[in-house]
């Protein structure tokens, strides 16, 4: 007797990321709506049941979407369009603009126009190179933007409230963008006005409780946050101690380690997900543990602001410790959506670490989706989870030898060897592109937004070479 289904896909080398980490080298896994109802060898699930529609993997891996943990999506155009010199302001800057206020600069020009191209670009780039989840910690002016362009896509998401923060003196940046005073009030108004997303349990994009953080919210502010998040079993989110200097700051202001301090009022728990974490003292990596908090790791940024050379490289001890730690690309300055675990894996190793290709890829998968909580819907491959998945391609140079199919998906192939994308029960992208939307369109969209914003600001690229047009 055979069940009904809506897509099976067959014959991939199935990484499961299952309690065993089961690997189907000949493997199916079944769709039935939203929802994985099968996971096994391709025999016996075909077997099972009569498919609607079957894919063919064709031998190529198969594994749980990325989840990233944390990005910014409306500042995804500064990409390229600003300078990455740390020693020059861009042309028309302020003088003496740091690389921070030229950030700001530009957050001030945005409007609603340019929040959806950006998030468009970026969630579309994510797609295609295998993320079905994305964090959006608190930083969209208008939350329903980034929503629509994410339900337009077909990704998961949740997203928070814009700019939670209240204390001016922790934090430059928290006086500078315009539409989003530091104030205390305002920032317990505004708190949880994502979390109505959540009374639909089928919604593709939810809501969690964020703050700006790293010394910009008030021990009140965190505190309220954090309660509101664990009455309505959410994340609860903030940037932590990303920069030498920021840290010290907070902790001269506490009179002992951030974490510490936190930890001692009951502000760390399993229902926080603190992300950056590099300037840490040893009695903060005991507390983290102990507390079950959650880490993203953005390998990214800890090499493009040279943090090597500042902050010894914790992530390997918090694994071994059995932190969870999600990874996050903030803005991805220059590497792409899918070069995260390389970078991870070779930072870790640059500083006299080894961490394994599969703890790369259960960062990318299960600690994104445990960063949120929602580690009972996604993150791995298995029946009654939703079935948001990557297929990659089998005829591909970095698919050979196909004897190590974590390492070779997540080290070697990275986002080229992408080929669909299912995001609840639905392919959003195939054969490398999106099923869902005008690629083209969102292109030529990101493309005018980046042109308009430049000129509205007067930030250039600081690039050293003349052009001549
Ligand atoms: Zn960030």
């Amino acid at each position: 007797m055979t069940e009904r289904c809506d897509v099976l896909v067959t014959h991939g080398c199935v990484l499961t990321l299952d309690g065993a980490r089961t690997i189907y080298a000949d493997g199916a896994v079944a769709i039935q709506g939203r929802d994985i109802v099968a996971v096994g060898r391709s025999r016996d699930v075909a077997a099972r049941f009569a498919p609607t529609r079957t894919i063919d993997a064709g031998g190529a891996i198969v594994h749980p979407g990325f989840v990233e943990g944390h990005y910014h999506t409306t500042m995804h155009l500064t990409r390229a369009a600003i300078t990455d010199d740390p020693s020059r302001p861009a042309v028309g800057g302020a003088a003496g603009a740091t690389q921070r206020a030229i950030y700001s600069e530009w957050t001030n020009f945005i409007d609603d126009a340019d929040e959806h191209a950006s998030a468009s670009l970026a969630l579309l780039e994510m797609a295609k190179a295998g993320y079905t989840c994305f964090t959006e910690p608190g930083t969209a002016f208008e939350p329903d933007i980034v929503a629509k362009a994410a339900q337009a896509l077909g990704v998961r998401g949740s997203v928070a409230d814009p700019y939670l923060w209240d204390r001016a003196e922790g934090m430059q940046m928290a006086t500078e963008i315009d539409r989003a005073p530091c104030d205390l009030g305002r920032a317990l108004a505004l708190m949880g006005g994502e979390l109505k997303r959540n009374a639909d349990p089928d919604a593709l994009v939810r809501g969690h409780i964020g703050v700006y953080g790293s010394g910009s919210a008030s021990v009140e502010l965190i505190r309220a946050a954090k309660d509101m998040a664990e009455r309505n079993n959410v994340a609860f989110t903030q940037h932590q101690s990303f920069m030498p200097e920021a840290a010290a700051r907070e902790k001269a202001a506490y009179g002992k380690s951030p974490l510490v301090h936190f930890a001692e009022l009951g502000l760390l728990g399993p229902n926080v997900a603190l992300t950056h974490m590099n300037a840490l003292d040893d009695d903060e990596i005991e507390v983290v543990a102990a507390s079950g908090t959650k880490i993203v790791w953005h390998p990214g940024n800890f090499m493009f602001y040279g943090l090597g050379a500042r902050c010894a490289q914790r992530m390997p001890e918090l694994h071994a410790k059995g932190v969870s730690i999600a990874l996050g690309n903030d803005i991805a300055k220059l590497w792409a959506f899918g070069d995260l675990p390389f970078l991870a894996y070779l930072i870790a190793r640059n500083h006299g670490h080894f961490v394994s290709a599969e703890s790369v890829l259960e960062m990318a998968t299960l600690g994104g989706a445990r960063a949120l909580g929602w580690q009972d819907i996604i993150g791995s491959l298995e029946p009654g989870k939703r079935a948001d998945l990557v297929i990659r391609k089998a005829e591909l140079a970095e698919a050979v030898p196909g004897v190590s199919p974590a390492f070779e998906a997540v080290l070697v192939q990275r986002a080229k060897g992408v080929d669909t994308v299912i995001c609840d029960g639905k392919v959003i992208v195939a054969g490398g592109r999106s099923t869902r939307v005008d690629e083209g369109a969102i292109l030529a969209q990101a493309r005018a937004s980046a042109r308009r914003l430049m000129a509205k600001t007067g930030l250039s690229t600081g690039a050293a070479w003349p052009v001549v047009n």
